[in-house]
């Protein structure tokens, strides 16, 4: 009996992406897997029904039928509790889970004895990377981020040696050079801008500098746990909004992307360094959903506060959802292959680290520590 693995359509307003791709479904359907998407699951990224069926899927009409018939489900966002209630007890589901946001969500998964794994876990190692669901996205984010300020300067970011005159182009700075801030650095490089970035673990400058961009110096190293930033005490903080203020005040277009795992996003552009910025720049704000880095961000929302443009977008990857769709797909691709052995079957031992890490929910219980303190009424 093949496994059947079924893809619905995301739910959540706003949401363009698909979990899968026709070419990671015909590869699925050659594993010996049988593929079925709801109707219309891909429209929002352009992947028509069509597309699918060409490459092997069957469509489902019934987002019931599809649920309740499956034996993995493949998807982005987390999945509510209607959509919990219509899975058989041990189905598979793999995500993006946020579970601190989702703990409802997470207690119905364990009381219906669902499999959880929840793809944002996937550790940090290299034998991962193909599974990186936040590195992919993040990757569509930093893009989206610069072409998003780009969009609304006023200004060109290339130089021009034109008849009408010279212009001279535009200065970005990045805050925050993790892998959406790098992919903003190289885009907004392509475009022609003159790039300056900053970021506090060291390591950064070197891949800053490698794509052209002047890397911001300050006498801070604050590289923690496993690649990622420690919070700053509050004299680096002082120290940092300084340097900061004086960077953001000669941009026309500042991206930040700075953020803590598990922390509030640090503040780093002060309202007071919004109004001694130039007139007409921008401000896109990575961080708007963990708080932001701008205190004028508002989440989801553009405003304009002394002459300056400051957005907050939310769910960046969503407005580039071809490519957006196309890379978590292969990330998929590439995590399925750790639950079958090889006689195509479904692994019963998740002892693979990347299993262990990302299992979420199983046989009726929360698996992930923060998770469990955090529905047992402990943690933060
Ligand atoms: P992230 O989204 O958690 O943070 C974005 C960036 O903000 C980071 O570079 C961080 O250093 C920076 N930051 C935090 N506080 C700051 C502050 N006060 N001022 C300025 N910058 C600040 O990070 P991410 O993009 O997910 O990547 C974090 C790390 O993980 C990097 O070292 C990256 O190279 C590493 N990484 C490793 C792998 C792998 O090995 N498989 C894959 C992806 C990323």
């Amino acid at each position: 009996m093949p496994i059947v693995v079924a893809v619905p359509k995301e739910h959540v307003p706003g949401e363009q992406r698909v979990a899968v791709v026709p070419e990671v479904v015909q590869k699925l359907t050659k594993s010996g897997y049988e593929v079925w998407i709801e109707h219309d699951a891909g429209m929002n990224a352009y992947y028509p029904d069509d597309l699918f069926t060409a490459a092997g899927a069957k469509v489902a009409s019934s987002r019931t039928g599809l649920l309740d018939g499956a034996r993995i489900v493949l998807c982005i966002q987390p999945p509510t509790v209607a959509d919990i209630d219509q899975l058989s007890e041990g189905t598979i589901i793999i995500g993006i889970m946020n579970a601190s946001r989702n703990l409802e969500a997470v207690a119905h998964m364990r009381d219906r004895k669902i499999t959880a794994f929840a793809l944002e876990l996937v550790p940090r190692i290299t034998r991962a990377q193909s599974m990186d669901v936040l590195s992919s996205q993040a990757t569509a984010g930093g893009y989206m981020a610069a072409i998003l300020g780009a969009g609304n300067c006023p200004k060109f970011l290339p130089m021009l040696t034109t008849a009408a005159g010279t212009i001279r182009p535009a200065t970005v700075l990045i805050l925050g050079a993790g892998v959406a801030g790098l992919m903003a650095i190289a885009t907004a490089k392509r475009l022609g801008a003159v790039v300056e970035a900053y970021d506090v673990r060291h390591a950064a400058g070197e891949q800053v500098r490698s794509l052209g961009a002047r890397f911001l110096e300050l006498e801070i190293n604050a590289e923690g746990q496993g690649g990622y930033a420690r919070e700053l005490t509050p004299e680096e903080k002082a120290k940092e909004q300084q340097m900061v203020s004086a960077a953001v005040a000669r941009a026309d277009i500042v991206i930040t992307t700075a953020n803590i795992p598990g922390r509030k996003a640090p503040l780093l552009i002060t309202s007071e360094t919004v109004a001694a910025m130039r007139p007409g720049a921008v401000i896109v704000d990575l961080a708007a959903e963990s708080g932001g880095n701008c205190e004028l961000t508002r989440p989801g929302r553009t405003v304009h506060e002394h002459g300056v443009t400051i957005m907050g977008p939310q769910n960046l990857p969503a407005q580039v959802p071809f490519h957006s769709s196309q890379m978590y797909a292969k990330n998929l691709q590439s995590f399925l292959t750790l639950l079958v052995d090889m006689d195509g079957a479904l692994v019963r031992e998740y002892t693979d680290e990347i299993l262990t890490a990302t299992l979420l929910v199983h046989a009726g219980e929360v698996r992930h520590g923060p998770t469990r303190e955090l529905l047992s009424g402990g943690g933060q």
